[in-house]
């Protein structure tokens, strides 16, 4: 649909048009015509999984599910899923949907959508946050995205691991103040690195942390001295989003301004960069950097191709070549970890050969509309990524 509000276009679909099942590739839409004519309906259990993850990842997070399941309750099926956040593994089924086939075979599409790309942010997020440690993780990319798209995009990078979000309405979605720093309009427009963080610690709230933009007109060592000798204990950080044009050396240059920095008695003064940093950059920046702003890395992760597949028809095991049919559910061992899958209706005897005891990973979340489970905030979320990504390796 193409919204016209005050003469502005926007190719983006409504929240409607993805109810009414309209966001469905064409095939599914033939499938159910057909399906009707020949009066076939069969209860069908199909299950989502990845048989592979991108760039090699060896695991990844599930997320978008409170919006999958936002588009499922309205449906008449049953579905069990892991909870947003967890941490998942090649060929492991997410998610299960059990109904009549032609009551959500048009879904399929939009429901593959909403956990792909989320899923493929927060892992992302998460990769980056566990090799920056303690340090501050921002997502800025929410300008490389067609608008519609950032708070989605950045309520995932921010349950991901990331510390913030920038832009306004991305912190309304989760909760929290979005984060930011200057921009280098601002100081061209002012003409002056100094002027324009004098101006930002006169005009602004002073509870923002003084956070100085320093690239725009010299080199970043004189500039981290004129801007730190201007603020004093009040300057917090400093930005370097130097361009790939002038960086060289990277680390060459933020280890020499923090040279000149603790030289002088100015060693308060923290270092954020930004601008193209990928998953490599993190490690080798690590010793001379407080904070990393990520902006396409995240916003433009990989997607995570989960696959919706049958698994059963009318009680029966029925799968496409390739796939495993059944049910099936998906078992961690609470003390050693270990991880399995098994059929739904094997024997239920569930101890680890560790002596631990297994749980199920994958539960019922929703029944016919009913929600099973309550929707976690997302700084809960939050929590729990970075406790269960701590003990991984990447
Ligand atoms: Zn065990």
């Amino acid at each position: 649909m193409i919204h016209r509000r005050g003469g502005l276009m926007f190719l983006t679909a409504d929240p409607e048009d993805i109810l009414e099942g309209k966001i469905t590739d064409v095939y599914f839409e033939r499938a159910l015509k057909i399906l009707k004519a020949k009066n076939i309906n069969p209860v069908v259990k199909a299950e989502f999984i990845a048989k592979s993850l991108p760039d090699d990842w060896p695991w990844a997070l599930l997320t978008g599910t409170g919006e999958a399941m936002e588009l499922m309750k309205h449906l008449k099926v049953k579905v069990r899923a892991m909870r947003e956040g967890s941490v998942f593994y090649s060929y492991e089924p997410v998610m299960e949907i059990e109904g009549r086939y032609q009551d959500f075979c048009v879904y399929e599409t939009a429901l593959l959508g909403l956990i792909c790309q989320a899923s493929g942010v927060s892992t992302q997020a998460a990769r980056m946050k566990k090799l920056a440690g303690e340090r501050l993780v921002m997502s800025f990319g929410a300008r490389r995205m067609h608008p519609i798209l950032a708070p989605m995009i950045e309520r995932n990078a921010y349950v991901g691991g990331c510390d913030g979000v920038s832009v306004v309405k991305s912190g309304e979605v989760i909760g929290e103040d979005p984060m930011g720093t200057m921009p280098h309009a601002l100081i061209l427009c002012m003409g002056s690195t100094v002027e324009a963080i004098k101006a930002y610690d006169e005009v602004l709230d002073p509870k923002l942390k003084r956070v100085a933009l320093i690239d725009t007109f010299l080199d970043e060592k004189f500039e981290v001295l004129n801007v730190a000798g201007a603020l004093g204990e009040r300057l917090f950080a400093v930005r370097f989003d130097t361009p790939g044009s002038r960086r060289g050396n990277f680390y060459r240059i933020l280890e020499e301004a923090r040279w000149e920095l603790e030289l002088r008695r100015l060693g308060h003064v923290k270092f954020f960069v930004s601008g193209g940093i990928n998953e490599e950059d993190i490690p080798l920046l690590n010793p001379v950097v407080h904070g990393y702003g990520i902006g396409t890395s995240i916003s433009n992760a990989p997607v995570i191709d989960f696959a919706m597949d049958i698994v059963e028809i009318d009680g029966k095991p029925l799968a496409k070549r390739g796939k495993w049919s059944g049910s099936k559910r998906v078992l961690v061992c609470l003390r050693c970890r270990k991880r399995k899958i098994v059929p739904s209706n094997g024997a239920d005897k569930t101890a680890c050969s560790c002596g631990g005891m297994f749980s199920d990973v994958l539960i019922p979340v929703l029944d016919n509309g009913r929600y099973l489970i309550e929707q976690e905030i997302p700084t809960r979320i939050r929590e729990a990524v970075l406790q269960s990504v701590k003990e991984l390796s990447l």
